[in-house]
């Protein structure tokens, strides 16, 4: 049997008890940690609060770089680490570079104009 057979098999709920369950977990939520956290309702997205003490996350080292680091283990920003990772440049140099320099390599670009 494959898997696409028992998820046919699971009968899917109506949207009566859809909505019920999308009810229930609404006011299940703490709208206070909510706030702390930036829920946006409209855009339904989270912006973390980067000066939070635990929720927080630290800033790219990269001069003019406005972003986090979300993964602990790298030490910038997935951007900046994609741009480091094609220039060649070792990394205490890159370190110093602002972004949106050309760090050697390859150009960087905007809209496929070299910069
Ligand atoms: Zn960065």
């Amino acid at each position: 049997m494959t898997a696409a057979r028992n998820t046919a098999a699971v009968p899917r709920p109506g949207r009566a008890a859809a909505e019920e369950r999308f009810a229930e977990i609404l006011g299940a939520l703490d709208t206070d940690f909510l706030d702390v956290l930036g829920w946006d309702w409209e855009r339904r997205v989270l912006t973390y609060p980067r000066e939070h003490p635990v929720l927080g996350l630290p800033d790219c080292p990269v001069p003019n770089c406005t972003l986090a680091i979300t993964v602990a283990t790298l030490p910038m920003c997935r951007g900046c680490m994609e741009r480091w990772s094609k220039s060649g440049v070792a990394l205490e140099e890159f370190l110093l570079i602002p972004k949106g320099v050309s760090r050697g390599g390859r150009a960087a670009s905007v809209c496929g104009r070299a910069v």
